[in-house]
């Protein structure tokens, strides 16, 4: 059996999943932030325990948070819970737990997640997209999961999209991020003259409505969506792509977004799927247990 940890800066998810990926068990905690890092190793440790009590047996771990663990100093980096950043939080975790772990970019659990066994099951090559409060994303190859020499495989969402663009936080201007996710959505209709206390959400229900600055807004969208996309899709060709995030429950990304994504794209017969994902909010918690496959459980000892 395998337990996925889905480590955040507000809660700590666990679920126990078997071998066929049915969920046996699931338990939520609220991350203690304010108590620091070592609070926060020992909350794992604790969630790992009773999940595995409930489970009744020694299980794989895998972790998935946002940020990743730096290739050269073996630290956590980009993490917004931002006590963890320059923690050696995998070799901690691997101590406090006694067994090797395995852990990967929140995105990278999402597009493993919808690979294996959600929208993206079947499809040899799979970019799975996160839109949400940022941008994400993840490569998977045949069911591997490709981290990339600098754990920043997929990271498309700091593709540049826009030089004149708002700042993003990373240091540059115009990310994609700061474009196309729900924040950025939200600010461009602002900056368009719309009102400023309205979330992505509410510019997409007041195009629906009718509203003119409010559909300038969403054709903007998703055409900056076409031009981010089509960067990832020239390099990599993926056989499906999946969205995942908040935004990819906006309907229109899947007929209009993905129009404009075929008129940016070096080819005149575009035919790859864009999805939506299958598992939704589970993603995170399924793909980190997946982090492991069934038959590797025995090399956990
Ligand atoms: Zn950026």
């Amino acid at each position: 059996m395998r337990i996925g940890i889905d480590l955040g800066g507000t809660k700590i998810e666990g679920v126990v999943l078997d071998d066929e990926g049915h969920e046996l068990l699931r338990k939520r905690i609220t991350t203690p932030q304010a108590e620091g890092y070592r609070a926060i190793l020992n909350a794992v440790a604790q969630l790992v325990e009773q999940l595995e009590a409930g489970a009744g047996r020694r299980c794989s771990v895998g972790i998935g948070t946002p940020g990743a663990i730096s290739t050269v100093t073996g630290c956590m980096k980009n993490s917004n819970t931002v006590c963890l950043n320059g923690q050696p939080l995998l070799e901690d975790l691997q101590s406090l737990l006694n067994r090797p772990l395995r852990i990967a970019n929140d995105a990278n659990c999402f597009a493993l997640s919808e690979a294996l066994d959600g929208a993206g099951k079947g499809y040899g090559v799979v970019f799975g997209v996160i839109m949400g409060t940022g941008v994400g994303g993840g490569v998977v190859f045949n069911g591997q999961l490709h981290a990339g020499r600098q754990h920043i495989g997929g990271e498309w969402g700091h593709n540049i999209l826009e030089r004149d663009g708002p700042d993003c936080y990373c240091g540059h201007r115009g990310c994609v991020e700061t474009l196309i996710s729900g924040p950025g959505l939200a600010a461009d209709f602002h900056r368009s003259g719309g009102g400023a206390a309205l979330a992505a959400g509410d510019v997409v229900a007041l195009a629906a409505q009718g509203d003119a600055l409010a559909e300038a807004a969403m054709q903007r969208f998703f055409d900056r969506f076409g031009r981010a996309l089509a960067m990832v899709v020239n390099i990599l060709d993926p056989d499906a792509i999946v969205l995942g995030g908040g935004l990819s429950n906006v309907q229109r990304l899947y007929s209009e977004g993905r129009e404009r994504l075929a008129h940016y794209v070096f080819n005149d017969e575009f035919i790859t799927p864009v999805l939506k994902n299958v598992h939704g909010d589970s993603s995170g918690v399924r793909g980190a247990a997946q982090l492991w496959r069934p038959h590797e459980i025995d090399r956990i000892g």
